[in-house]
């Protein structure tokens, strides 16, 4: 299995000078399976450049799992060309909403209101397909079995793993803010808080457990964190403590701040490789960034980062 990266920004566009080299378009993965199924997680605006990379007058086969619906994972879902036409077959994947208890279908249908888009549905011309998915039932999709985790995030976010039948395997986060207990120790509601949180982790430790590529929300520092408890993110600091819990082999950091220019998130690269154990390689997420799952992106990148931890 193989995975580009196609948007790696939280929450708004970032096009600019700024972030030029890790890119400003929001969370969009493309992910090939071995025998070369098109997955796509997330329908950002990255999802525009990938649709252009498809070879043309080739019939598109797209399979497009998508962790919520809020905007920026799902902008780019109406501009995901092939979907206007006939031919294409694009199967669309996600939760139900948790306010109305609708199917995923929602998600189109809101954003190709007339006031929104001057496109109606009716005009899709590709075969859609909607698939609602429930929490933990694993589907499969050509070789590869995906099996959906709820995180939490303040709507259903469901975070995807991927077992592809070469045996490689990665896992994705979508938003997530891991819980952290609130209470202090002497507080009579602690220990049973720290039980719901103990549960939860034995949860996720169950379906992400030795993933090839882990990638994670980082939207935050530990420190930009203590202003932004509850927003729904997650830190660099917890995505790696959650690769370790879950021993997985490689993590990547992915939905940046959209404030962050690009040296500022190299800063804060340079500072985790100095707080990440050095077994486990990490990565920043970065617009065109190819990876093969169950390998390190490439030998330079691995001498590199060994070199800067000797
Ligand atoms: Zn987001
Ligand atoms: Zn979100």
């Amino acid at each position: 299995m193989k995975f580009k990266f196609w948007g790696v920004r939280g929450s708004i566009p970032t096009p600019g000078p700024q972030t030029v080299k890790y890119g400003g378009n929001t969370t969009c993965i493309e992910v090939r399976t071995a025998r070369n199924d098109l997955l796509i997680l997330d329908a950002g605006t990255g999802i525009f450049a990938l649709a252009q990379s498809l070879p043309e007058r080739v019939p598109v086969t797209a399979h497009i799992l998508l962790t919520h619906t809020h905007w920026d994972h799902i902008q780019g879902l109406p501009f995901f060309l092939p979907i206007f036409d006939v031919g294409n077959c694009i199967h669309i994947y996600g939760a139900d909403d948790d306010i109305s208890g609708l199917g995923i279908e929602r998600a189109i249908s809101v954003q190709l209101q007339h006031s929104y888009f001057p496109i109606n549905e009716a005009q899709l011309r590709a075969d859609v397909h909607y698939h609602r998915l429930q929490n933990g039932e694993s589907i499969e999709i050509g070789g590869a079995r995906i099996t959906p985790l709820a995180l939490n995030h303040p709507v259903v976010n469901l975070g995807y793993r991927i077992d592809d039948s070469d045996g490689s395997s990665l896992f994705f986060t979508g938003d997530y803010e891991p819980v952290v207990n609130r209470f202090s120790r002497d507080d009579s509601e602690f220990a049973a808080a720290q039980a719901g949180i103990l549960q939860t982790q034995q949860e996720i430790v169950k379906v992400i457990g030795h993933v090839d590529s882990l990638i994670v929300d980082a939207s935050y520092t530990d420190l930009e964190y203590q202003h932004k408890a509850n927003w729904g993110h997650g830190t660099y600091e917890g995505g790696v403590a959650l690769a370790q819990l879950t021993h997985a082999k490689k993590l990547y950091f992915t939905h940046h701040e959209p404030g962050r220019r690009d040296d500022e998130l190299e800063a804060i690269y340079q500072r985790m490789l100095g707080l990440t154990p050095p077994d486990l390689p990490i990565f920043l997420a970065q617009e065109g960034g190819g990876y093969i799952a169950a390998e390190a992106r490439e030998q330079d990148a691995l001498r590199d980062l060994a070199q800067r931890r000797a």
